[in-house]
């Protein structure tokens, strides 16, 4: 089993969420289940902190309307991965991956060049496994552009929705202007979208299967609610979706070994973890003090249940506890935050976006809250579990899914929850947390339990190669 496996952002190379984290994390996992893998991406030159050594392989010429633009393609083995980079300065030369104003133009080039680059070498796969609207476009453009070529002829394509609110919608000139085909998909509606073209759209049409991150945000996205205007797409397309739950890398997220943390620790002495909120606390400039440190990772968007917190912040504050906040994102939260940590020297807040950061605020906090509108999947609550950090989530999507919320008759659980999307609820959750880690022997069997669950991808890369196989 070959797959080509394409995403426009993967770590250590680049990130803005947990796109990256999976782009990583499933190939490695699918490789140790014997499936070849290569992934592709464009080159960002995000994260410059890494350097790897870098073989150019060829230049290409990409046709982007009636314009032909470069494509220098590089390869690098980092981890005994192979990365192909599609180099284009004049696109990806930027501060940020997305959200520039010529996007439609930069990833409807970034689609055409992946099946461009496969065209050029010796690679066949049986796979092409697409991830967001950024990828999208490729099934239709296989179909457009490539039937005529043998080697595309027997490639099934997979489509992973990460996020279905983020979709790619563009004025409807993409599809001649730089997508070079003809309006016939815009007027049988396949691509349309209130008169835009949308990306994921046609990534949901005409791939051969399409999955998304967890199986509650599978059956969600069939519901109004949910589906981002695309449920009636997505119900008519449900024959071939499939929900396969995240894992999370065991190699990155290990606090017996990451190398962001000064005191190690395990599920055996999990009371090591509290040397981690010590320096978490000066390196935030809180109080050393015992109170309950709950921490937020996340980006600054509706999406991330931030109006919620904006609500009760002040009530939370009053508490005997201590919060962090790490985000970067819509100014009005960023706004937020600053002020009320202008006023309450229990809240500590970092914006931006900084992974070792992150990593000792996974290991010092007690707490994890993350109280989403909606959610995927989500990675964070995962990464705080193996941290023996409590997640603290609104029932929605893959946060059901990851955390089964604690029970005191049987003492059971993984975490705390709460359903409607609503601060006080939210507020009553945080407070049964509390009540619980005063209770100090059930608190430190909580921690010890989810620092043991098993949210590793090897269970998901079978689910991934079995769906690959039944292809
Ligand atoms: P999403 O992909 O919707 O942003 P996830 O929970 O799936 O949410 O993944 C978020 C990932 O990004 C996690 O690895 C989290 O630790 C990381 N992350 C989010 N915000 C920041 C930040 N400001 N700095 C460092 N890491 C961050």
């Amino acid at each position: 089993m070959k797959v080509l496996f394409v995403s426009a952002e993967v770590v250590p190379f680049s990130k803005t969420g947990g796109l990256a984290d999976v782009a990583y994390a499933l190939p490695k996992a699918l490789i140790q289940e014997g499936v070849e893998v290569k992934i592709i991406t464009s080159r960002n030159f995000h994260n410059k902190a890494v350097n790897v050594d870098e073989e150019h392989l060829m230049n290409l010429e990409v046709e982007v309307g009636w314009r032909k633009q470069y494509l220098g393609l590089s390869r690098t083995i980092y981890e005994g991965m192979e990365y192909l980079f599609i180099d284009n300065e004049y696109y990806f030369k930027r501060e940020g991956i997305y959200g520039h104003y010529d996007d439609g133009e930069r990833y409807s080039y970034f689609c055409r060049g992946v099946l461009e680059v496969l065209n050029a070498i010796d690679f066949e796969p049986d796979i092409i496994h697409i991830n967001d609207w950024h990828t999208a476009m490729i099934p239709l453009l296989m179909k457009k552009h490539y039937s005529h070529v043998e080697k595309f002829q027997k490639i099934k394509t997979v489509f992973t929705i990460h996020n279905l609110r983020y979709q790619g919608i563009f004025d409807p000139k993409v599809m001649g202007e730089l997508l070079n085909m003809d309006l016939s998909e815009f007027n049988s509606g396949a691509v349309e979208f209130y008169g835009n073209v949308n990306f994921m759209k046609s990534g949901i049409t005409f791939s051969d299967a399409v999955t998304t991150v967890s199986e509650t945000y599978a059956t969600e996205i069939k519901e109004p609610y949910f589906g981002e205007q695309l449920h009636d797409l997505i119900r008519n397309q449900e024959y071939k979706l499939h929900g396969i739950l995240n894992g999370i890398d065991f190699g990155i997220y290990n606090p017996e070994t990451d190398p962001n943390i000064t005191t190690h620790y395990n599920d055996k002495n999990s009371s090591k973890k509290a040397e981690n909120k010590k320096d978490l606390q000066e390196l935030m400039h809180l109080k050393k003090s015992k109170a309950p440190l709950i921490a937020m990772i996340t980006r600054l968007a509706d999406q991330k249940g931030l109006d919620l917190v904006e609500r009760i912040i002040e009530e939370m504050l009053q508490l005997d506890v201590q919060l962090v906040v790490l985000g970067t994102g819509e100014k009005k939260y960023e706004d937020m935050l600053s002020h009320f940590s202008a006023h309450y020297e229990n809240l500590a807040v970092y914006i931006g976006f900084d992974e070792p950061l992150a990593h000792k605020i996974y290991a010092g906090a007690d707490m994890f809250l993350m109280p989403s509108l909606f959610e995927p999947c989500g990675l964070s609550q995962m990464i705080a579990q193996r941290y023996g950090t409590v997640p603290i989530v609104r029932e929605t999507g893959g946060l059901r899914d990851t955390v089964q919320a604690y029970n005191k008759f049987t003492n059971e659980g993984t975490g705390f929850s709460f359903g409607s999307y609503n601060a006080h609820e939210m507020l009553f959750a945080v407070k049964r947390a509390l009540e619980l880690y005063e209770d100090k022997t059930n608190w430190r069997e909580m921690v010890r339990r989810i620092m043991r669950l098993d949210t590793s991808w090897e269970k998901s890369a079978l689910a991934y190669k079995a769906l690959y196989e039944s292809l």
